[in-house]
């Protein structure tokens, strides 16, 4: 079974026995390569983080304008244990999800930049921590975005397992009810995204190892590779071949490991590497 966790640094690749060093040209080097790295490959998986959605005005967690850095009890609320354990948590979880600015974000340059890939016939699957739905609204096939942490678009009953639009239920909070229970089996509410404490789905986190096995190119994008599982997306493309290319606001956890390292912004710098 798979829980979402922090993974201590370096440990995964060196546990895997990758050696990689990045490439150490300058700036415009690094996107050339990148950018040939994507003309020559055919199977491309995209994994993409909080840090794709950040200009589309959804906040990251644990940037400077995290949403943890900013209101540390909403790491409580990502918590499958205070999330069931306290009537209070969960009060405070639907407040904070009826004022998300995820309901009214809209794709950015970065997302679009994906859908190119997918015009050019090259993408293989987009692998995503982010449970904002953006890349199937700037336009990828659904059946190609593996949602490893979920989606905050439905809801599912902890009891029975039935799920809803999150929005039918937000319109109940909206008409008075705090903590509205499932109205099946009057069980506990949570979004359908996947806690700290929370199992993964094994067959989504299966088929994103699978797909990383199947890339020729790894294009890791907005996220520090410090969350796992979802990061061992990376060492297991590495491990089969891929080329790996890593675009990123901040160092990444794997840095190490992969074959062009870039720091800038997503919604700047991917349509560049796709163009
Ligand atoms: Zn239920």
């Amino acid at each position: 079974m798979y829980f979402m966790h922090f993974g201590a640094r370096c440990q995964a690749p060196n546990s895997l026995g990758v050696v990689g060093t990045p490439l150490m040209p300058g700036p415009a080097d690094r996107i050339g390569l990148a950018k040939h790295a994507v003309r020559d490959a055919r199977r491309v998986v995209v994994l993409t983080g909080a840090g794709i959605s950040t200009d589309s005005g959804i906040p990251d967690f644990r940037g400077p304008n995290g949403v943890w850095t900013k209101n540390p009890a909403a790491e409580k609320m990502a918590t499958l244990q205070h999330y069931m354990g306290d009537p209070e948590v969960r009060k405070a979880a639907w407040r904070n999800r009826r004022s998300s600015p995820a309901w009214s974000a809209e794709p950015n340059a970065g997302h679009r930049a994906i859908v190119a890939l997918q015009e050019a016939g090259k993408l293989h699957a987009v692998v995503t921590q982010n449970v904002d739905e953006l890349h199937q609204k700037a336009g990828i096939d659904p059946d190609l975005v593996i949602e490893v942490h979920g989606t905050m678009r439905h809801v599912v009953c902890m009891s029975c397992g039935e799920t809803a639009p999150m929005e039918r239920v937000l319109a109940r909070v909206d008409a008075g009810e705090e903590d509205p229970p499932c109205r099946t089996c009057g069980g506990i509410l949570k979004s359908a995204t996947i806690s700290f404490g929370q199992p993964l789905v094994p067959e989504v986190i299966d088929r994103a190892f699978t797909v990383a096995e199947e890339a020729d190119l790894l294009l890791a994008v907005g996220t520090t590779l410090g969350v796992y599982p979802a990061a061992n997306v990376v060492p297991i493309a590495k491990r089969a071949g891929a080329i790996v290319v890593i675009l990123n606001a901040e160092p990444t956890e794997m840095d190490m490991l992969a074959d062009v390292v870039i720091r800038g912004s997503i919604s700047e710098v991917l349509p560049l590497i796709v163009s």
